[in-house]
């Protein structure tokens, strides 16, 4: 597949955290033909293993998560208005004036908008600061409690604010779930692209659920895969943009893909780093640091795991990341995605 259908078709299904169903599915088709087991586990991870001809392989975790930001019904009024409470990290500035899409309990969506006052109606205070999540509403055109039930929406439906993916040049694109769909179409690219080569390692490309509340998944998912290995793969924070200094941009676009080397959940270990850098420089792929220590990832929870597992990141660069409208360059996309399978081919050795 193309990659800029497959960050479409990622990045618009739907997956708010705990609320995975419809985006694993999507992923477990995608990645089958390219892998030797796909299996599922009680919460909802996603495993697709590759298994190395040699019996006494060491295993490489590959990671990316599924969940995206989103909220959570917890209030119908009675005249129809839906009270909601957020699924990961919000900035409620950003969350008012938008449509939404809320999947009921049968999975069909049900379109809103979360309403907000006009500026004519409010007080010079109201106009200066934020409205909190908690005032908030959404309106789904109902006119009484009993409405909203008709139509299937209750209480405990996951909701995302819904902008479809759209390219704005023939290298820039731009949707609502690049925090961790453009990780999981790395991981979909190099399964692709290792398909019918052999290695020395087993690779178990890891689909792991609610990383943005807690890192959930990937601590259940290193525990079953026991990793000699693992390299957390995500769409992280693009700050270059008016107004932010360039030593506060954790990662910039077009610069390539960014290097972790520590974040509020890891510091990596040095002989992981050095190995990256000098995988990357080897294969001539141009890359940056994410800067300390903004953030943190799904590999602070797998290098805890057991005795401790070696692990390192890889982004791809993200502008407006939590908010309805990621925006990245496909430029850096392809390099991230070309490294990631140097990666497979080469830290395995370099390191264990
Ligand atoms: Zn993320």
């Amino acid at each position: 597949m193309q990659t800029i259908d497959l960050l479409r078709k990622l990045s618009d299904a739907f997956g708010v955290s705990g609320f995975e169903d419809a985006v694993r599915e999507l992923i477990r088709d995608l990645v089958t033909p390219f892998v030797d087991e796909v299996k599922t586990d009680a919460l909802g991870n996603l495993f697709a293993i590759r298994r190395s001809g040699n019996p006494n392989a060491q295993t490489l975790m590959l990671d990316a998560h599924i969940d995206e930001i989103g909220f959570i019904v917890k209030w119908v009024e009675e005249d129809g208005f839906l009270r909601f409470a957020p699924l990961g990290g919000w900035d409620p500035r950003i969350v008012p004036g938008h449509r939404v899409e809320i999947q009921t309990r049968s999975g069909r969506i049900q379109t809103g908008v979360i309403g907000t006052a006009p500026p004519h109606i409010l007080s010079d205070e109201e106009r200066k600061a934020p409205l909190p999540l908690g005032k908030m509403f959404i309106d789904i055109g109902a006119t009484y409690r009993e409405d909203v039930t008709s139509r299937g929406v209750r209480i405990g439906d996951p909701l995302t604010i819904h902008y479809p993916f759209m390219p704005l040049t023939d290298d820039c694109v731009t949707g609502k779930a690049f925090d961790d769909r453009a990780g999981c179409a790395v991981l979909l690219e190099t399964a692709e692209r290792l398909a019918g080569q052999d290695q020395d390692v087993n690779v178990v490309f890891a689909f792991v659920f609610g990383e943005e509340v807690g890192l959930r998944g990937a601590r259940t998912a290193a525990f079953q895969i026991e990793p000699d290995l693992a390299i957390a793969v995500e769409g992280t924070i693009g700050a270059d943009m008016p107004g932010v200094p360039e030593h506060s941009q954790p990662v910039r676009l077009g610069h390539g893909p960014a290097i972790s080397v520590a974040d509020r959940s890891i510091i990596v270990t040095r002989k992981v780093l050095h190995a990256m850098e000098s995988i990357a420089d080897t294969a001539g792929i141009a890359y940056q640091y994410k800067l300390p220590t903004y953030g943190g990832t799904d590999a602070g929870a797998i290098h805890l795991t057991r005795c401790g597992v070696l692990a390192g990141i890889v982004s791809v660069p993200c502008r407006y990341i939590h908010s309805p409208i990621s925006t990245l360059r496909l430029s850096d996309f392809e390099a991230t995605s070309r490294y990631v399978t140097e990666l497979v081919k080469h830290l395995p050795r370099a390191v264990l």
